[in-house]
């Protein structure tokens, strides 16, 4: 029997999402009462109140953390038995898939299509894959002489304020989450004010799951507010911080103004496409910049922002691409069809439409898009946008838009494209498109980005590290290697 499709209409008519506080397992209000109205992106309408929190609450959160890590109640148990809790939160994670990508749709405007098949799985998938690894790492014993045992252990680092911005609000979560507590940390986790709901529900969940009170606490709130009394406060140990560049610098300035904790920014970027006259399938080169820079209505750190294409090719590819979006026209986020949704707010909404002038006014010709799109529904939409004719030199090319906006670059030979690509401040990832392996080995060795595709964009997995060089940060997220930022190492010497 084939099943009735959801109403996430009438569905999300009877959602009230709880934005309080979560500290020590138990929701509660700010300490002065403070609260904001969230309203959603797709129409407008209020979705709910929430919990403004200010530096108390974070002095609140860090202690419950605290007090939570040092009598070990989650730090000292076995690897394997907090395996079992972060296994138990992934399933319910998914269990709840239904409520959770619709709260994230919602809140921040994505289709609920990817929410559900795309959100909720990569975070249930996270904690899983962390939760499976934690039994598996072992400790290393040092090559010394015979006369000394020198042992190398990790240690969790203590308290990790985890900072996450609002364009993947549950797999940036995750990515923090993961790593910290599977190596017994304890979480003071602050969502952004555009995006809060699904973080304070994973909390709950988590709670469910089994994790003890205390250790993994939500304070939504403002940036300048809780984010920056979080990043500031002397016994928070690390920060595993998502977010812009700018945001990146203060928590360095933070940490050097408090207790030099440790900072882990995962920053912004502007990742290079490079299409080659080589490449097999101009077609499925085409395809694929669309759907990755349309993709989260082109809200995503890692979006191929800056396509360079070939002189020789350039026409045919512009062409390619502009007939491919209309299939991006936004729509309806909670219509299970819509492929992109709508920006996360106003202010953004207005970012992305300056960017597009700035690009008409510099000499970019637009192609297609290029407007604001569904007024009526009182969301915030923009057209799938495509500018041909850009500049590496142009605003357009060299800061972050974060929307819809395509920008063709068109390069003569193999080190202009080298060239270009690298004239940047961000380094967070970049494509090569050519048939030949060898001129694609020799442009992917020569590119300064984090991660480098050749010939597709869209693979990703939790195995491999996620992270960038230059202005889009240090550290990396995901895999083994994030151990590394939520750990400490010690050497013990034993005399023998
Ligand atoms: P943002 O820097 O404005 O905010 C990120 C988080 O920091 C939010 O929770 C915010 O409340 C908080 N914050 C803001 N100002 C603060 C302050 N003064 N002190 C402490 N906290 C503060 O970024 P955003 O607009 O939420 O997110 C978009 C940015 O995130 C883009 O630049 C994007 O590239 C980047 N991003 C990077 C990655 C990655 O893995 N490299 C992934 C997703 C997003």
């Amino acid at each position: 029997m084939p099943q009735n499709p959801i109403d996430w209409h009438a569905r999300a008519a009877d959602l009230q999402p709880d934005g309080r506080l979560l500290i020590d397992g138990r929701r509660c209000d700010a300490a002065d009462g403070a609260s904001f109205d969230k309203h959603s992106p797709i129409d407008g309408r209020r979705l709910g109140v929430v919990a403004r929190g200010m530096a108390p609450d974070v002095d609140r959160a860090v202690a419950a953390a605290r007090a939570a890590f040092d009598d070990g109640r989650w730090a000292h148990q076995p690897p394997a038995a907090r395996k079992k809790v972060l296994q138990r939160f992934a399933e319910k994670i998914l269990t709840a898939r239904e409520e959770l990508g619709l709260l994230e749709t919602l809140d921040m405007g994505k289709p609920i299509r990817y929410s559900i098949h795309v959100d909720v799985p990569a975070a249930a998938r996270c904690l899983a894959w962390y939760a499976e690894a934690v039994d598996k790492v072992y400790d290393e014993i040092a090559p010394t002489g015979p006369n000394a045992l020198a042992l190398i252990t990790r240690e969790p680092v203590g308290v990790v304020g985890a900072i996450v911005p609002w364009n993947y609000p549950m797999i940036m979560g995750a990515w923090k989450l993961g790593p910290a507590l599977a190596t017994g940390n304890s979480v003071v986790l602050k969502p952004s004010e555009k995006s809060p709901f699904t973080a304070l529900r994973l909390a709950e969940l988590a709670l469910e799951a089994g994790l003890p009170p205390g250790v993994f606490n939500v304070v939504p709130g403002y940036g300048h507010e809780a984010g920056e009394a979080l990043a500031l406060h002397a016994d928070v140990d690390a920060i595993g911080f998502t977010g812009s560049t700018r945001t990146g610098r203060r928590m360095l300035e933070y940490a050097s103004r408090s207790n030099l904790k440790r900072v882990y920014n995962e920053l912004g970027g502007k990742s290079a496409f490079i299409v080659f006259p080589d490449a097999d399938d101009l077609e499925r080169a085409a395809n694929t910049a669309a759907g990755a820079m349309y993709f989260n209505q082109g809200e995503s750190c890692n979006a191929p922002s800056r396509v360079l294409v070939h002189e020789s090719i350039a026409d045919e590819f512009v062409q390619r691409v502009a007939a491919l979006a209309p299939r991006f026209r936004p729509g309806d986020p909670l219509d299970a069809s819509t492929e992109m949704g709508a920006l996360v707010d106003e202010s953004q909404l207005r970012t992305v439409l300056d960017y597009i002038e700035s690009g008409r006014t510099e000499g970019a010709r637009c192609v297609t898009g290029g407007n604001q799109a569904l007024q009526h529904t009182g969301g915030y939409y923009v057209e799938p946008t495509l500018f041909d004719g850009v500049r590496n030199d142009m605003r357009m090319a060299r800061e972050e838009i974060f929307g819809p906006v395509l920008c063709v670059i068109r390069f003569k030979d193999e080190a202009e494209a080298i060239r270009l690509a690298n004239d940047s401040p961000y380094g967070l990832q970049a494509s090569v498109w050519s048939h030949h392996l060898d001129r694609a080995h020799r442009v992917a060795r020569a590119l300064r980005a984090g991660t480098v595709h050749v010939n597709q964009y869209d693979e990703d997995d939790i195995t491999v590290p996620f992270g960038g060089y230059k202005q889009s940060g240090n550290g990396r997220d995901k895999s083994l290697h994030a151990f590394d930022k939520y750990t400490e190492l010690k050497t013990t010497w034993l005399r023998i």
